[in-house]
């Protein structure tokens, strides 16, 4: 990426392009695998943030480990998912960031994960970063930077 690109993008701050809370399909740190699938399969999601009680961000859960709990030897187990909870299978080595960071950290961490979490000080949930409205920012800029050439 070209310098110019790189200022463009670390002028940009995340508050103004993530996904508000009370838009994103989360669940609960003790939901059961049963109801995580339920959410994720509704939703179209592949992958949704998991949330303390208190609404602090813990993780995120996605089909394919939920999926993974039911193989049996010759057919899926279904009913094995209402005795498993989501904390004890969902991924908590993931990133975050906050509103006050850049799009260009953003673009940084959506190379490995499709979305980011956005947190507060405290570890709040504020939100998610979509590796799509990352992708539109960085597209916007090749076309602004191409125009002025
Ligand atoms: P996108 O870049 O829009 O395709 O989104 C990437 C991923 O972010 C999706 O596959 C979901 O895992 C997650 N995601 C996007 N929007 C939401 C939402 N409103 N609620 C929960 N997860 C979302």
């Amino acid at each position: 990426m070209s310098t110019i690109q790189e200022t463009q993008l670390s002028d940009l701050l995340i508050r103004d392009y993530f996904v508000p809370s009370e838009k994103v399909a989360h669940v609960q740190l003790n939901n059961p695998l049963e109801h995580a699938l339920l959410v994720l399969v509704k939703s179209g999601y592949a992958a949704v943030p998991v949330l303390d009680s208190s609404y602090k961000f813990v993780g995120i859960i996605g089909k394919t480990v939920i999926l993974n709990e039911t193989l049996g030897l010759e057919k899926f187990e279904m009913e094995r998912l209402a005795e498993i909870k989501v904390e004890e299978v969902m991924n908590t080595d993931v990133p975050t960031l906050t509103r006050d960071h850049t799009i260009l950290d953003g673009l940084n961490a959506v190379i490995n994960h499709a979305f980011i979490c956005i947190v507060d000080n405290e570890g709040y949930f504020d939100g998610i970063l979509t590796r799509r409205a990352i992708l539109k920012q960085v597209k916007k800029n090749i076309y602004i930077n191409a125009y002025k050439k």
